[in-house]
C-alpha cells in the first residue's frame, strides 16, 4: 500500500510514525516532510500549498490514501480535487474547511446552531470595530478572520491594545487578506483543554485528550506560539465534562456542517458556565497530535481507511492508560528571527531512552547529519507510568540533543501534575 502525507512538522513526522506501523505499507511519501521523515518515508519536494502539484503526484504514483496534515491545503479545496477524481483523501472538504479558516464563518455557525461559545461582533471596517471598542469592557480579543498561523488573535488587556491590533489587521495590512475582516471577542475566563475526535461525515470517535502551551517563556509568559510543549492524561477533563463537549459542541456541529470527514478539533474554553469552543482547527493539532497519536493502540491507518470508506461508527478504538509529554526544542530567536542550519547532535543515545519518540519539525537531513531549518526544530516525546514519569524521561532526552541556540521551556505539563491521576 502507498500512502502520502502532506506536510512538514512534527505533527506530520508523528502520523507517518504511526501509519508505518501498519504491516501492510509498501511506501510512505511524505510532502514536503523534514529530516526525520525522511528516515521512514520518501520525502518529496512538493509544498504544501501546491495542491494541483500533489494531486499530480498522487495520481502518478497510484497513492492508496493521502493524508493532509496542515490547514492551507484543506482551505484551498485539496480535498475537493481529489473526490472529484476517486482518489482517497483523508480531511474535510474547502467548505467543511471554513471553520478553521473564516473566524466569522465558524463564529455565525456557532450562533445558527447554538453551539455555546463566547459573545462576538464581527467587522468589515476598521472604523466599525473602533466605535464597537469603545463601548467595550477590557480584556476583550481581537482576531484575524482568516489563516494567520497563530498570528491572528489577540488577547487586549487594554483599549489601546485592542485599537492597534485592529489598525495591524485592518488598516497596515500585517496579515494581508486574512485581516480585511475582524471578529471582535469577549473574553472568556477558565481553562483550556484540547479535544480531537476522528469523523467520517456521520460517526465520531473522540481521541484522548490533551493540553498544549502556546506562550513561549515559562509561567504562559511572552509571544503565543505553534506551541512549546503538551501532555496528554485522563485527568484534563472528567467523563462528565467530556460527554458534556460531545453534547453541546461536538455532535451539533457534526450534525450541522455537511458531511464533516477527517479530523476535528476544539480549542475549548472549561468556564464556570460550562465547556465553550473558541475555536476549531480542522485537522490534527500540533504539537497535541505528538502526545496523542503514541496513545492510540488502534493502527491509525486502520482508522483512516475507515473515516475514507465511512464505517467508523463499528470502530473501537483502543488506547494507552499511560500518560504522554512532548516537549518543543526550539531555535533560541523562536518566534521571531532565527538562524538555521546548525548541525543537532545526541538524537541517536536520546531516542535509544525508554519509553522516549523523537519527533522532528524544522530539520532537515543532509549526508547523514541533521541541521536545524525552523524555529520549533524537535519535539522530544515520551510516556511513562506517571506523568512525572515521562515528563522526566522528556526532560533528560532533551538535555541529551544539542544544536547552537538550543531552548525549551521548563513547566510543560505542570498544571497537568497538579491534577490526580
Ligand atoms: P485561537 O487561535 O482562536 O484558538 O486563539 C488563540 C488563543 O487565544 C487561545 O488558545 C486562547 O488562549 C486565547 N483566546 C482566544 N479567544 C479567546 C476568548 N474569547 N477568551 C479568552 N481567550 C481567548
Amino acid at each position: 500500500m502507498k500512502i502520502l502525507v502532506i506536510g512538514s512538522g512534527g505533527r506530520e513526522h508523528a502520523i507517518a510514525d504511526a501509519i508505518a506501523q501498519n504491516p501492510r505499507i509498501k511506501q510512505i511519501y511524505v510532502a514536503p516532510g523534514n529530516g526525520g521523515t525522511a528516515s521512514l518515508a520518501t520525502n518529496v519536494p512538493i509544498t504544501a500549498d501546491d495542491v494541483r502539484g500533489l494531486f499530480d503526484f498522487a495520481r502518478q504514483e497510484r497513492i492508496d490514501l493521502t493524508f493532509v496534515g496542515p490547514e492551507v491545503p484543506l482551505s484551498l479545496g485539496i480535498v475537493d480535487l481529489f473526490q472529484q477524481d476517486g482518489l482517497k483523501i483523508v480531511g474535510p472538504t474547502s467548505s467543511n474547511a471554513r471553520l478553521e479558516s473564516s473566524k466569522e464563518f465558524a463564529k455565525q455557525f456557532f450562533k445558527q446552531h447554538r453551539i455555546p461559545t463566547a459573545d462576538f461582533w464581527p467587522f468589515h471596517s476598521a472604523a466599525e470595530a473602533y466605535s464597537h471598542l469603545d463601548s467595550m469592557r477590557f480584556p476583550a480579543v481581537v482576531k484575524a478572520d482568516g489563516l494567520a498561523a497563530g498570528k491572528g488573535v489577540v488577547v487586549a488587556e487594554t483599549r489601546e491594545q485592542a485599537r492597534a491590533a485592529v489598525r495591524d489587521f485592518m488598516e497596515t495590512g500585517t496579515l494581508g487578506k486574512a485581516g480585511t475582516t475582524v471578529v471582535i471577542e469577549e473574553f472568556l475566563t477558565g481553562e483550556e483543554a484540547s479535544f480531537m475526535v476522528f469523523a467520517d461525515g456521520e460517526a465520531a470517535q473522540p481521541m484522548v485528550m490533551a493540553q498544549d502551551h502556546k506562550r513561549r517563556f515559562d509561567g504562559d509568559k511572552g509571544p503565543n506560539t505553534g506551541g512549546m510543549g503538551a501532555y496528554s492524561i485522563d485527568t484534563i477533563l472528567s467523563p462528565e465534562q467530556r460527554e458534556e463537549v460531545m453534547r453541546s459542541i461536538i455532535r451539533p456541529t457534526l450534525k450541522n456542517a455537511v458531511n464533516f470527514s477527517g479530523i476535528l478539533y476544539a480549542g475549548l474554553m472549561m468556564t464556570a458556565n460550562g465547556p465553550k469552543i473558541i475555536e476549531y482547527n480542522t485537522r490534527f493539532g500540533d504539537p497535541e497530535t505528538q502526545v496523542v497519536l503514541p496513545r492510540l493502540k488502534t493502527d491509525l491507518l486502520d482508522v483512516l481507511f475507515d473515516i475514507a470508506e465511512h464505517r467508523l461508527e463499528s470502530r473501537k478504538l483502543e488506547w494507552d492508560a499511560e500518560p504522554s509529554a512532548t516537549i518543543a526544542l526550539v531555535a533560541s530567536g523562536y518566534p521571531g528571527k532565527i538562524e538555521n542550519g546548525k548541525r543537532v547532535t545526541g538524537l541517536e543515545r536520546a531516542t535509544r531512552q525508554d519509553g522516549v519518540k523523537i519527533y522532528h519539525a524544522g530539520t532537515r537531513m543532509e549526508d547523514g547529519n541533521v541541521f536545524t531549518a525552523g524555529g520549533r526544530v524537535l519535539n522530544v516525546t515520551a510516556r511513562g507510568a506517571t506523568l512525572t514519569q515521562a515528563l522526566d524521561r522528556a526532560y533528560a532526552a532533551c538535555e541529551m540533543i544539542e544544536f547552537e541556540g538550543k531552548d525549551y521551556r521548563r513547566d510543560i505539563g505542570r498544571k497537568g501534575l497538579a491534577k490526580k491521576r
